[in-house]
């Protein structure tokens, strides 16, 4: 099998798994406890949030430990919304959010709230300065992602954190995707609040984190016990989190390696797709990108047909159209970019991660080629 769908989930590294299968066996004490043994399970989280902290130039205890990313974004919107509804009721985001901030957006708005979306380019980028004019005086927030999950597109973060500062809103910034893909440090970004989630980096599923910058006060998101400081209740995922304090540690120890060797590959398999099949369209930006990512569209072909049969080879791909696929949707994001018709129906999105090797790019080359000329001929 051929696994090109990283940034919907990773595989778990062999040695989180083994950092994590203590806590799943005799270190099964409750961090709330307050024997010895307790104590221990305690000390493992609190040293995992301290490793998270660092990574981002945070504090320790700004980092809230969650169910994933989705649960994060749900708190910072939802956590922002209700504590500041009396400064005013104004959320700003972007079209192409992940569903996890774009549906809790519609919930808000349901509620009362009024939400801006702001448009992309044909990268998948923002205007900073339709941003600064979004502004109103009953603006309490603004959430924009760091990297995009389908086409990869990397925000101008630094800037958006500096406006959000000067005009003293709260800034959130879903960075499932981009944490250890992309350096991050939350200071330097002015970023108050930002969303990761342990799969998407090597460590298992139902787990993530929130950090909230000291004095940024979203409401409590889980009412019960005393854990995350109060707000967000419920026993720790011990287990998740350790490993996702070795997937970190792991990761940040490779990192500059990694992205090059990703890169490369990724860039090596859009230059021979580029070259050898003809009618392709790259979506998103060529350079202000993920490394990983990659998303093209195969004029003339229905993505969904070409998933299938690249299926069928062994190969696991992605289709822009996946989440609303059968109701002649289209992605969200391929459309917010302008892409339509044969466009937004042929999209395929690969992404790439250090378990993938250039021969298996020259083997999904050959199989996109003979694929994509079937469906072609069939039409
Ligand atoms: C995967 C993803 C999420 C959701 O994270 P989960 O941990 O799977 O809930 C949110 N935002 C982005 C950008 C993602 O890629």
């Amino acid at each position: 099998m051929i696994y090109l769908d990283n940034a919907a989930t990773t595989p778990v590294h062999p040695g989180v798994l083994k950092a994590m299968l203590p806590y799943l066996d005799k270190q099964y004490g409750n961090p709330s406890g307050i024997y010895e043994f307790a104590e221990k399970s305690k000390a493992a989280v609190d040293e995992v949030r301290e490793i998270i902290a660092s990574s981002i130039n945070a504090r320790p205890e700004e980092i809230y430990f969650t169910s994933g990313g989705t649960e994060s974004d749900n708190w910072a919107l939802i956590g922002m919304a209700e504590a500041l509804k009396e400064k005013g009721k104004h959320i700003i985001t972007t079209a192409i959010e992940h569903h996890a901030v774009i549906n809790t957006c519609e919930y808000l708005k349901q509620r009362g709230y009024d939400v801006t979306y702001l448009d992309v380019d044909s990268d998948g980028i923002i205007s900073l300065k339709q941003l600064q004019r979004s502004i109103r005086k009953d603006t309490i927030l603004i959430s924009v992602m760091s990297a995009n999950n389908e086409v990869g597109s990397i925000q101008p973060i630094k800037k958006i954190g500096e406006i959000a500062r000067r005009n003293n809103i709260c800034f959130h910034t879903d960075a499932v995707q981009a944490y250890l893909h992309m350096g991050i440090d939350v200071r330097k970004m002015n970023i108050d609040m930002m969303s990761a989630s342990a799969h998407k980096f090597r460590g298992a599923k139902g787990c993530g984190f929130l950090y909230i910058r000291n004095g940024i006060t979203p409401s409590v998101f889980m009412h019960g016990g005393k854990q995350e400081s109060g707000i967000r209740a419920g026993t720790e995922n011990v287990h998740g989190i350790v490993g996702m304090g070795e997937a970190v540690k792991l990761a940040l120890e490779n990192m500059s390696k990694n992205i090059l060797y990703i890169r490369n590959m990724r860039d090596y398999l859009l230059y021979r797709i580029e070259h050898e099949i003809p009618y392709v369209v790259l979506n998103g930006a060529r350079h202000m990108r993920l490394p990983g990512n990659l998303n093209v569209s195969f004029m003339g072909v229905e993505g969904q047909s070409l998933l299938v049969m690249l299926d069928m080879d062994g190969i696991c791909t992605s289709s822009g159209s996946a989440c609303t696929a059968g109701l002649g949707g289209g992605s969200h994001v391929l459309k917010a970019l302008g892409a339509d018709g044969d466009r937004l129906k042929g999209a395929l999105r690969m992404t790439l991660d250090v378990q993938n090797t250039m021969e298996e790019m020259d083997y999904v080359v050959y199989r996109l080629k003979e694929n994509v000329l079937t469906l072609r001929d069939n039409t």
